[in-house]
């Protein structure tokens, strides 16, 4: 139950080597196993047609009752534009320490994006990992570098590394433990309830 699902939920096929990349650097962030996931379904009530772009708290949503059962959180790709009411674009969305997260190649595209297979790669590798972690509980960060550092553009995704920054990190590992010992309480109060 700790694993990761990674599933392309784009428009167009998906790019099975940037996904092959993006789920190698998840695996050695968080140290866990990412499974890529192919289901065909995709989202039909995300697309705002007056604004021509995908709503992606909606894609969350949506996300949330298709998690695999074996998967503790699940993050889909898309190659869609995407949107939250105040901002122009956003390049993903993510529910603060919960299930699901939503990451988008189409504004990482500019800029070089589309003629640079390794530039997008490693755009890609690092706005999944900063919604992951968010979904880990992880918060904004300002330590230069850090992944977890806010993305406006494309040049700040670029400025930053794919790698937690030590206080992330630390952080990380402290919710991890206080998230397993929430699960042990819960079997504990289960077993409890059997007797
Ligand atoms: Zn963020
Ligand atoms: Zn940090």
């Amino acid at each position: 139950m700790r694993d990761i699902s990674l599933w392309w939920i784009g428009a167009d096929a998906a790019d099975g080597r940037l996904l092959a990349s993006v789920r190698s650097v998840i695996e050695r962030t968080f140290g866990r196993t990412v499974h890529v996931w192919s289901g065909r379904d995709r989202p039909v009530d995300a697309f705002d047609p007056r604004r021509q772009q995908h709503s992606s708290t909606r894609i969350l949503q949506w996300l949330v009752d298709r998690r695999p059962e074996d998967a503790q959180k699940l993050l889909a790709v898309t190659d869609v534009d995407l949107f939250i009411p105040i901002l122009t674009f956003v390049f993903g969305e993510a529910q603060l320490d919960g299930a699901a997260a939503i990451v988008s190649t189409a504004r990482l595209r500019t800029n070089h994006g589309t003629s640079n297979l390794r530039l997008l790669t490693a755009r890609l590798a690092k706005e999944c990992v900063h919604e992951l972690g968010h979904t880990f509980g992880l918060i904004h960060c300002d330590q230069p570098g850090c992944v977890m550092t806010r993305s406006v553009n494309v040049l700040d995704v670029d400025a930053k590394t794919v790698l937690l920054c030590g206080d992330c990190w630390a952080r990380y590992q402290d919710l991890e433990r206080e998230g397993r010992g929430d699960h042990e309480q819960r079997a504990d109060a289960n077993s409890d309830r059997g007797r």
